[in-house]
């Protein structure tokens, strides 16, 4: 018998000699055995190149609410690729784009368009240190806000916030100089921060739920706080809303917690699968661009990312499909929490909108502390390979997204895998 993967395999070792570290991005070499190679994707499902079927819960790592191939998405696309796809000029779907979005957000007066997260944080951060004539920005431990090196620190595993950790090689130590690292869901903490350099903070990012590190709502109270911190020290508020945007509803973590950001940064869902970012907010502070803030892109604003993004807001708009998903979320859990306990498995499982998280070896996650003490290695060495087994494709640090076209068939089926393999592995390490 052809052993498992072979053909993914066999491409993987092929793409090493060709592809610098054989990946596209670096986080997809941290997947166990290697990465998988696929052909095709429907729906909540995709087919790989040795023709086994999956349900999918990683979804392109986050952009793909709608799942794959969604018809109005597709017919979107189709109808924008016949008539062009750049054209280094405006295109009406750029505005009606913006139109759309920031009536979608409902808090933000105006926005500007570019293609990743990273560039999103990048520019949000240039608009907040230009606002405020002010250089240093805290973060919060356990976040991640992209790649680039003025923020790429501390984030799996360094919940804990004092100095800055470089996260990569070659990245200078001076990069960081202008960082600093508070605690997520602690406001005396935040509050230090701007005591010790009073005058001195342009802006506090938070990722509002902390989606890298445990996708969970913020204690009640602190975002206000962090709002009424910035205020009083005249420091701006962004919010980091790569992940959340569009998976916690039409308006966001802005929305759902009810506390207004100075800005907020846009990914992933916002383009179903196109490179698409934004970020969005005060007018004044987005206006900074027309006095020397500069925010430049070749593939800004392109017309079929521009069309893609309104056809996703189209579908999200319809009756129903938050609370689908809310379902989903709810049958997941219930399911995981109900394997672990058949098994005697300590393990913590919780959703919020449509995104969900099982973390192996902890009773409850609250943020970037519990996810730094539970036991990834279990879950990406042992639970993720055998789940491949049942035909369930997952992350490696136990966030499950889910997507419109995932089904309660779906989710039983995900929830039985569970159970087995919860079942046949030794228990995590608690
Ligand atoms: N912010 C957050 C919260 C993210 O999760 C990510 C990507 N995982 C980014 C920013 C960077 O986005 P991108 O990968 O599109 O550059």
């Amino acid at each position: 018998m052809e052993p498992r993967w072979s053909s993914s395999k066999a491409l993987w070792e092929r793409a090493c000699r060709s592809i610098g570290g054989g990946v596209a991005s670096s986080v997809r070499g941290g997947v166990y055995p290697h990465q998988l190679y696929f052909e095709s994707g429907k729906g909540a499902h995709l087919v790989d190149i040795d023709g086994d079927r999956y349900i999918d819960y990683v979804l392109g790592w986050g952009p793909l609410l709608l799942g794959h191939g969604h018809p109005a998405i597709l017919e979107a696309a189709h109808a924008q690729l016949d008539r062009g796809i750049m054209f280094g000029g405006g295109n009406m779907h750029e505005v009606v784009a913006a139109e759309r979005f920031l009536g979608a957000l409902g808090w933000a007066e105006r926005l500007l368009w570019t293609n990743t997260g990273t560039e999103a944080v990048q520019i949000a951060l240039r608009l907040a240190r230009a606002h405020t004539g002010r250089d240093i920005v805290v973060k919060l431990g356990g976040g991640y806000h992209g790649w680039h090196d003025t923020v790429l620190a501390s984030y799996m595993g360094y919940g804990k916030g004092g100095e800055p950790v470089p996260h990569s090689l070659g990245q200078p130590a001076s990069s960081l100089a202008d960082l600093r690292v508070g605690l997520y869901n602690d406001l005396d903490n935040c509050a230090s921060a701007f005591e010790a350099e009073p005058g001195r903070i342009a802006a506090v990012l938070v990722d509002p739920t902390s989606s890298n590190t445990g996708s969970v709502a913020p204690e009640p109270g602190y975002l206000e706080g962090l709002r009424r911190l910035c205020d009083e020290h005249g420091a701006l508020l962004i919010f980091d809303e790569v992940v959340s945007g569009l998976r916690l509803g039409l308006s966001g973590a802005a929305g759902r917690f009810g506390v207004t950001p100075d800005l907020a940064t846009y990914g992933k869902a916002i383009g179903s699968g196109m490179a698409v970012a934004a970020v969005a907010g005060r007018g004044e502070v987005i206006d900074l661009v027309l006095q020397g803030a500069v925010h430049s892109g070749t593939f800004n604003g392109n017309p079929l990312a521009m069309t893609v993004l309104t056809a996703t807001l189209d579908v999200l708009s319809q009756p129903g499909v938050y609370d689908h998903i809310d379902a989903l979320g709810q049958a997941l859990v219930k399911g995981v929490r109900m394997a672990a306990i058949e098994a005697g498995h300590v393990v913590a499982a919780h959703h919020l909108g449509a995104t969900a998280m099982v973390a192996p070896g902890v009773p409850r996650l609250t943020g970037p502390d519990d996810y730094a003490e539970a036991d990834w290695e279990h879950w990406g060495k042992h639970v993720v390979p055998a789940m491949l087994e049942y035909g369930v494709y997952l992350l490696p640090g136990g966030r499950l997204f889910l997507s419109t076209q995932h089904t309660l068939a779906d989710v039983d089926a995900t929830t039985e895998a569970f159970a087995d393999v919860f079942d046949s592995l030794p228990a995590p390490r608690v």
